[in-house]
């Protein structure tokens, strides 16, 4: 059973956030054992073994996020930066391109952890996690951004962009990807009918 990683509840049929602290909901499984661990168990029902807090995976409906979607997604975070950009120079910190590198660093790497979304990510419905879908740790994050700005850097975002299944070279390389959240079919309720 689903449920969410913050507060706890189990998710209802269909759900793939939280009501009340919109966290995306997650599967746990046990270390040794693979059987499933619910919400609140502390050691497995199956095998017993003491449950440390284990990779949880995400168990909303995913597909990989499609190249325009992705693009557009940085296209908002773009933006949204530079409103950050603008707030940082009205305080009186120090301009230039390395202060706008820190921001657009601090924004990729932290804003993704622990299956958070980047603003433009939030917009588009897109989650950044691990091929296995689990929630990317301070380092894969880094390690994600560092091998994107360098793609970016080298190639361009055309070549570092434009692979068939919307994956980039930094997804390959860190093993991450980018998931576009896919919305539960909707059951035909009673006259519903057209
Ligand atoms: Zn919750
Ligand atoms: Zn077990």
């Amino acid at each position: 059973m689903p449920y969410c990683p913050d507060c706890l509840q189990e998710a209802r049929a269909g759900d793939s956030r939280c009501p009340l602290d919109r966290s995306l909901f997650v599967c746990s499984s046990c270390p040794r054992c693979e059987a499933e661990v619910f919400a609140k168990e502390r050691f497995c029902a199956a095998c017993g073994s003491h449950l440390e807090a284990g990779p949880a995976r995400l168990a909303a409906r995913l597909k990989t996020a499609s190249v325009p979607a992705r693009m557009a997604a940085t296209l908002l975070d773009g933006l949204a930066l530079l409103v950050v950009y603008e707030v940082w120079l009205s305080l009186g910190w120090p301009a230039g391109p390395p202060a706008l590198a820190l921001l657009a660093a601090a924004w990729w790497v932290l804003l993704p952890l622990g299956a958070g979304q980047t603003l433009g990510q939030h917009v588009m419905g897109q989650v950044v996690l691990t091929e296995d879908r689990r929630s990317l740790s301070l380092r894969e994050s880094l390690g994600r951004t560092l091998a994107a700005a360098l793609t970016w850097a080298f190639l361009g975002p055309v070549r570092a962009l434009f692979r068939a299944d919307g994956s980039t070279l930094s997804d390959l390389w860190t093993r991450t990807r980018t998931w576009s959240l896919v919305a539960a079919p909707r059951r035909a309720g009673p006259g519903s009918g057209s």
